[in-house]
């Protein structure tokens, strides 16, 4: 892998990388899509990596389907899959982690504590292995986004990191692969995220400022469907990820929630 993109380096050839975890969607099309026109020569992973996984999360259950995403990463034009066995990433007696110090102490990173470690230490292997010029990541993950462009600025992996916009289905859901587990009389229910967001634009649009009168809002949506469980109403700083009272400038509104199990988050920026 790495000979492969030194040799496209060589060629003059920049090289794009975009990270996944497989089961493919829209969103990671038009991540791809997005390195496409920023790069010359193309590498997708796919990995369901374990240390990015609590002991109770669905790192086994998490949706796989190699063939289908090899054929669509064909249709998008990729260069080369990279598909690691987790012995090859994880081999006997690994014990080296990335962490990072702040970042993390906010949103995903509470709920589940060993989540972050994981993203930045499989994201710096396959940084390592593939040897990127680009990387495009979703802001769907916006913390996830924050958490990588940190890291790339901090130990000065000289990668530029390009955020791609959320995509969603025609109602409104944020495209996941973990939306293949939600059954049709659990889409209303799903679908409180995205309407949360949207209200939480509306009143920003009419002026509203105190992000206590935002989140009650957004309680009110969610409280329609007892069913989904709130893990975070979060309205922060889209840099720091600190909380803030009210929106003075542009502000993350972050939510979390589970419904019967299934972890969902979505994400907007509100700009007064
Ligand atoms: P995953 O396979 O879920 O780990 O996601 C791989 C990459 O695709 C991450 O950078 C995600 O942020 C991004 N991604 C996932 N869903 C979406 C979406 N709906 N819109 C844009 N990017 C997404």
């Amino acid at each position: 892998m790495q000979a492969w993109s030194d040799k496209q380096r060589a060629q003059g050839k920049a090289v794009a990388f975009v990270p996944t975890m497989g089961y493919l969607h829209e969103g990671h099309l038009s991540l791809l899509e997005i390195a496409k026109k920023e790069g010359d020569s193309l590498i997708l992973s796919i990995f369901v990596n374990p240390t990015q996984f609590g002991p109770n999360e669905d790192l086994e259950s998490y949706p796989r389907n190699l063939d289908a995403d090899l054929e669509k990463a064909e249709k998008a034009g990729v260069d080369v899959v990279f598909v690691p066995q987790e012995s090859t990433l994880y081999q006997e007696n690994y014990q080296s982690y990335v962490s990072l110090e702040r970042l993390p102490n906010h949103l995903c990173g509470l709920s589940r504590p060993v989540f972050f470690r994981g993203v930045a230490t499989v994201v710096t292997q396959l940084f390592n292995i593939t040897r990127p010029d680009i990387a495009v990541f979703g802001e769907k993950d916006f913390q996830q986004l924050a958490v990588i462009r940190q890291m790339v600025a901090d130990l000065k992996f000289g990668i530029k990191i390009i955020g791609a916009p959320i995509k969603r289905e025609a109602d409104g859901l944020a495209m996941s692969s973990r939306n293949a587990y939600l059954k049709p009389e659990q889409r209303d229910a799903a679908l409180t995220l995205s309407r949360s967001l949207a209200a939480a634009k509306e009143m920003v649009a009419e002026g509203e400022r105190r992000v206590a009168v935002i989140r009650e809002k957004a309680r009110e949506i969610f409280a329609e469907h007892p069913e989904v469980e709130i893990d975070y109403i979060e309205l922060c700083d889209p840099v720091t990820i600190d909380s803030v009272e009210s929106i003075n400038g542009d502000t993350l509104m972050a939510l979390a929630v589970n419904l019967a199990g299934i972890r969902l988050i979505d994400n907007t920026v509100l700009v007064p």
